[in-house]
């Protein structure tokens, strides 16, 4: 269960985050791609569970499931896909070059909004 330690870690990062704004965090993003080996239904469950009674309780965690990319080096198609044991889709080649899949990164804080209005921060 790696999840913990990375449910950890995104609650580490945000709360960096929500503090530098001195807001409060409703909740954040995580992209993850298929070949990152977490698996997103253990990973809400651990963020429910390292959030609790932190500064980050009652916070969400939007889990964006990123396909797999890949390049065939045969024939120079690319196939998507949720399944990281792909193949070419148009030559069925195993020779790929994978351009995305292995994501594991927070791509969006969500704060609460500034209760002074009219004051943007620059
Ligand atoms: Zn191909």
């Amino acid at each position: 269960m790696h999840e913990f330690s990375i449910a950890s870690s995104i609650a580490r990062q945000l709360t960096e985050v929500a503090r530098q704004h001195q807001r409060k965090l409703l909740g954040g993003t995580v992209a993850i791609g298929p070949m990152s080996t977490v698996v997103p239904e253990l990973l809400s469950d651990a963020w429910e569970y390292v959030i609790k009674d932190t500064e980050l309780d009652g916070a969400a965690l939007h889990i964006d499931r990123v396909p797999v990319r890949v390049r065939c080096r045969e024939c120079d198609a690319v196939t998507e896909g949720h399944d990281p044991f792909v193949k070419c889709q148009a030559c069925g080649s195993m020779n790929l070059e994978i351009e995305s899949g292995f994501e594991l990164q927070i791509t969006n804080a969500e704060l609460a909004d500034d209760t002074e209005k009219g004051s943007p921060t620059r």
